[in-house]
């Protein structure tokens, strides 16, 4: 273990819920990787990292989906993105880390 795994890894604090972290969740479905920001309190969806596209959600939703592939975000095809996949996407300039 790298200490890179210790460190949670966001865009900026949530700004619906003001508590929860909007982090880069990773979804891979039929090889493809794609990215999109997910806040880890109240689980708002943005697809890009400015955070201006803001998926929409049923607030009786109780499993929300992947804005790509429609699958759960919290499937097994989904994890929270480490550096290199932030890299990948081109991303690295829009988070910042705190310890975990
Ligand atoms: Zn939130
Ligand atoms: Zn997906």
């Amino acid at each position: 273990m790298t200490s890179q795994d210790s460190k949670i890894i966001y865009v900026e604090s949530c700004p619906i819920c003001g508590d929860g972290l909007c982090r880069i969740r990773i979804c891979i479905s039929n090889q493809k990787v794609t990215g999109f920001i997910l806040c880890d309190e109240c689980e708002a969806m943005w697809t890009d990292p400015l955070m201006q596209e803001r998926v929409p959600t049923n607030v009786d939703e109780t499993d929300p989906q992947c804005p790509s592939c429609s699958q759960s975000i919290w499937g097994k095809n989904m994890h929270w993105a480490n550096i290199g996949e932030i890299c990948l996407l081109g991303w690295f300039d829009h988070v910042q880390m705190v310890d975990e």
